[in-house]
């Protein structure tokens, strides 16, 4: 052994950025050190001896005696440690503080039902009695309360002429143990550990056998219990409500070197797994099957959070505070419960993070992404996280600990629904534009095609594959048991806009019906509004050549038909929209809004073909013709040759004067029958209430009909201004009688020839 080495190397190992390594604590770590400074590697100690990750799978012992009673050679011997001990020739204290070091011999040696247990670590407490009193026995009080809140098994190491030495120091040692042991419980009735008191009697001679000095020394154990000033209510606790006890007896190391090797192999087997068979508190050694790790004794601190425990026990030890070790466990439990959530997040972050990422980026940029997989990752993650902190903390102060899981759900949940969300959020989007482009793409198909198709069925079709696609979506992110996501809320607003977004196509096709209508309507006015005109140029009112069957047509009547034609062509129109129109399931109030529409349109298109009618020229024609046809033509429509007998100027009169009627006549709109304009604004009918103004802005206000345009009835009806009247009056007058002249000089020419 190498004494000096240890009296440096303590284990305090504050490298910065170097990875410990075993190798750096050949001795163990020294855990409280002669400064009663608690060091803070413990934990890194934990991890690289890989007792850290096991759980409750670990025992923890301490061994206490006077000082050089062979304590730590007996702890290297039973555990492969590297305590340092004292050379035989220099007699000084080797051990300060509280050193810590996991066995070493559990995976090199034994094996089956003898096998030591797994992760025993093993405290070597420093010795204090044979010196001075005063600052030390505070150290010996203090490291007392430190191996019994957390140790399992108490080796108390014990020379064989000790035994029966009621007032040696041993037995002050004992009853520091004892009373600190009452301290310790009085605040902590609950979980009541029990602790093993294991005597290694050394130096036996063997001469008095082991069953006596067991005996002896559990009388001594019990006078000490007897003197010791109890606490209030516990005043008759009896000293095997607490420790069990177990004896085991060595011989001399130097004088039996080969007996004592033997005997310590035999003592290490009893460091296993026990269980207990007889009641408590009687002399135990004997009753144990197994070995000395009876369930009972573990102080169930998992082994990640052993280091922290200690720390916080040492604290409130060394600064005098009551040691409440529930307290302390609970704390414990709050401390590691928050670490293991931070550490099972970074795990859970490298996983949801790019993914939040990347969907931050797509709303960033306007194209929110549905990302690829995500309820299989979501879910994956979420419950490996989960279980990830189930395993580890579960195992600590079972209130703090399910508080903890809340906690932790609370945050992967808070993220993850807003992930999800955002999901929904893009695949709705996706969804919606979809499914218009969809629509508007069949029905432009459709109208390539010649125009055949079911505005309805592709709507109902594409519908059914958006809902389909965004439920997949929405099943996808569904996780059995947790509420939050049952999206049925997010489907039932993607169904609605795609309801909204149907509605504004419908409206399109509804517009592009009404265009296809209308064209219509504009082509058979213009055909039938024309004829009705033409006959103005016969002049005879259809005398010349009547249709079979048609009644002769009159110049006086000609708005009554040119109103019935656009008024039967108008309710043809109709039909053909309301029958479209509800093809695509259109609704009672579009179409109705659509035939008002119409309505008024046709009336514009029937306005435009008569003003194109009257234009100047076209009139001044029709006008001319229609005297020519009076003046140049007998009653039985054959063409006069004039002759200078002939009255020509009484027939010019008479014919201008017939067709000059004409002027006035076409001036209005009106009818014969009522020598009023037609009741259009019934016609046309009120504005159906779901009109919305802004979306008619296209439509002309139409006099008598839209009040607020201050334009009457009799204006709209208006076909040629008062002004225009007298201008086609003077036009025509000058036309008439340039026939007149040519008449004249016709008749004077046919006489001359
Ligand atoms: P500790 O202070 O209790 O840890 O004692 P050490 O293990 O450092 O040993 C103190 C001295 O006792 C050393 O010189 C050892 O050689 C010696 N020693 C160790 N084991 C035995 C033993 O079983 N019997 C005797 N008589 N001496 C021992
Ligand atoms: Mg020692």
């Amino acid at each position: 052994p190498t004494a000096p080495s240890v009296m440096t190397m303590n284990g305090h190992f504050a490298a910065v950025g170097e990875k410990p390594t075993i190798e750096q604590y050949e001795h163990g770590i020294q855990v409280i050190d002669e400064d009663k400074e608690f060091n803070p590697n413990l934990s890194t100690y934990l991890q690289v001896t890989k007792v850290a990750p096991a759980g409750f799978d670990y025992h923890l012992i301490s061994v206490f005696g006077s000082q050089s009673t062979g304590k730590s050679t007996l702890l290297n011997h039973l555990f492969g440690t590297d305590f340092g001990v004292m050379s035989e020739t220099e007699r000084r204290q080797t051990t300060k503080g509280i050193w810590m070091s996991k066995n070493k011999k559990e995976a090199a040696e034994g094996s089956g039902a003898e096998r030591m247990a797994n992760n025993i670590l093993v405290m070597d407490v420093e010795g204090t009695d044979g010196r001075e009193r005063g600052e030390d026995q505070d150290f010996e009080r203090k490291s007392a309360l430190f191996a019994l809140a957390t140790s399992e098994v108490l080796i108390v190491n014990i020379w064989e002429h000790q035994v029966g030495l009621y007032q040696g120091a041993n037995m002050g040692l004992l009853k520091t143990v004892f009373e600190v042991n009452l301290q310790l419980f009085l605040k902590d009735k609950q979980s009541n550990p029990r602790s093993l008191l294991f005597f290694v009697i050394r130096d036996h001679l063997g001469t008095t056998p082991l069953a006596n000095l067991r005996n002896t020394l559990i009388q001594d154990l019990s006078k000490i219990w007897s003197t010791l000033s109890k606490p209030k209510g516990l005043e008759s606790s009896r000293i095997e409500d607490y420790f069990d006890f177990a004896f085991a007896a060595l011989p001399h190391k130097i004088l039996q070197p080969d007996k004592f090797l033997i005997e310590v192999g035999k003592l290490g087997t009893r460091f296993r797994a026990g269980h207990r068979t007889s009641k408590p508190g009687l002399p135990l050694d004997e009753e144990f099957t197994g070995g000395v790790f009876l369930p009972e004794y573990h102080r169930r601190i998992p082994a990640d959070g052993v280091s922290k425990y200690a720390e916080g026990v040492w604290d409130q030890i060394v600064n005098n505070k009551d040691l409440d070790l529930p307290t302390q466990q609970e704390l414990l439990a709050q401390f590691r419960c928050d670490e293991i959530s931070r550490e099972v997040l970074v795990a859970f972050d490298e996983a949801i993070l790019p993914l939040e990422e990347k969907q931050a980026e797509g709303v960033r940029l306007g194209k929110p992404a549905v990302l690829p997989d995500l309820g299989v990752i979501g879910k994956a993650t979420r419950s490996k996280t989960i279980k990830a902190f189930e395993t580890e903390a579960s195992r600590y102060h079972k209130g703090v600990y399910t508080r903890k899981k809340v906690e932790l759900e609370g945050k992967i949940d808070t993220r993850m629904k807003a992930l999800y969300l955002g999901q929904l959020s893009a695949a709705h989007k996706a969804g919606v534009t979809d499914f218009s482009e969809s629509v508007s793409g069949a029905v432009k198909n459709g109208q390539k095609k010649g125009g055949s198709y079911d505005f309805a069925d592709i709507v109902e079709r594409e519908k059914a594959v958006a809902l389909k696609k965004f439920q997949k979506e929405a099943m996808g992110l569904a996780i059995e048991g947790v509420p939050w996501t049952n999206f049925k809320q997010q489907y039932g607003l993607y169904e609605k806009d795609l309801d909204e977004v149907s509605g504004r196509l419908r409206k399109e096709e509804m517009r592009r019906l009404a265009t296809r209508v209308e064209r219509w309507v504009r082509s058979r006015l213009g055909e039938s509004v024309g004829l009705e005109f033409n006959k103005l140029g016969s002049g005879r009112g259809g005398s010349g050549a009547p249709e079979d069957g048609v009644k002769p047509a009159t110049e006086k009547d000609l708005w009554d038909r040119i109103w019935k034609l656009f008024v039967t062509t108008v309710k043809e129109a109709e039909t053909r929209f309301v029958e479209r129109a509800k093809s695509f399931d259109a609704s009672e109030e579009e179409i109705e809004v659509g035939l008002w529409r119409l309505r008024r349109k046709s009336w514009g298109v029937l306005k435009a073909r008569i003003d194109e009618e009257v234009m100047e020229g076209n009139i001044l024609l029709k006008l001319r013709e229609n005297f020519e046809d009076k003046f140049r033509y007998d009653d039985d429509g054959v063409p006069r040759i004039w002759r200078p007998t002939d009255d020509i100027e009484g027939m010019y009169t008479k014919a201008k004067d017939s067709t000059l009627t004409l002027i006035p006549l076409l001036s209005r709109f009106r009818l014969a029958e009522t020598y009023a304009p037609p009741e259009l604004p019934e016609w046309i009918g009120l504005a159906p209430q779901s009109v919305d103004s802004k979306d008619e802005e296209d439509l002309t206000p139409i006099g008598g009909v839209d009040e607020e345009e201050g334009k009457s009835l009799e204006e709209e009806m208006t076909v040629l201004s008062e002004a225009k009247r007298q201008d086609l009056v003077v036009r025509f007058k000058k036309t008439a009688d340039g026939v007149y002249v040519e008449a004249k000089r016709s008749a004077i020419g046919g006489v001359a020839q």
